[in-house]
């Protein structure tokens, strides 16, 4: 069983490595922002709850997000593992993340951080949002605010894996393909 984090800040291309990933590895994609993009389409109340928070670039409360993949997890019963995009985000997220995984007799593999300047990711959620019809990818205040979340909220979540001896950090930078086969030959080693 494979359970990988794919870690990084926004615009590392972490949705796009997920995409070649599940298919080469037949994983379940578990990406909280596409969930909540999602409920947000769909309308319900937890789509109108996150929007507040998505629309400034701030990250939604643990509880929310946390129950959210729970439920995921146990709709899940017959996935031979999961790549977690955008999850978790939080210290206490990753926490709840391996209690969950513990309850379901699994843990996380490792995580794959990719790495990425912070002028180069900027250029791409702006190439996005041309796109993407996401409010959070057109408006540079919102990006510099969901680059200062990750540094402030998410980046500890890398030294919680590390400590666990879980970490592996990628260049992010480059051919779409090389960065892939790269996380491939990390994968392959677990
Ligand atoms: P993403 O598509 O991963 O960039 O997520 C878009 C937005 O959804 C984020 O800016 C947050 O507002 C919200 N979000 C996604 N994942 C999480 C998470 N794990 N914790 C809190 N908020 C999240």
């Amino acid at each position: 069983m494979l359970n990988i984090v794919l870690f990084g800040p926004p615009g590392a291309g972490k949705g796009t490595q997920s995409e070649k990933l599940i298919t080469k590895y037949g994983l379940t994609h578990l990406s909280t922002g596409d969930l909540f993009r999602k409920h947000l389409g769909e309308g319900t109340d937890l789509g109108k709850l996150a929007k507040k928070y998505m629309d400034e670039g701030h990250l939604v409360p643990d509880e929310v997000v946390i129950q959210m993949v729970e439920d995921k997890i146990s709709n899940s019963e017959n996935s031979s593992g999961f790549i977690f995009d955008g999850f978790p985000r939080t210290t206490a997220q990753a926490e709840a993340l391996d209690k969950m995984l513990a309850n379901h007799g699994m843990a996380i593999s490792g995580m794959i951080a990719l790495d990425v300047p912070f002028q180069i990711l900027k250029e791409r959620i702006i190439e996005r949002g041309k796109t993407s019809n996401r409010v959070d990818d057109q408006n540079e205040e919102k990006i510099n605010t969901r680059i200062k979340v990750y540094l402030d909220e998410t980046l500890p979540v890398a030294k919680y894996y590390e400590k666990q001896g879980k970490f592996k950090e990628i260049n992010g930078v480059g051919e779409i393909n090389d960065i892939f086969n790269e996380i491939s030959e990390t994968i392959d080693r677990y």
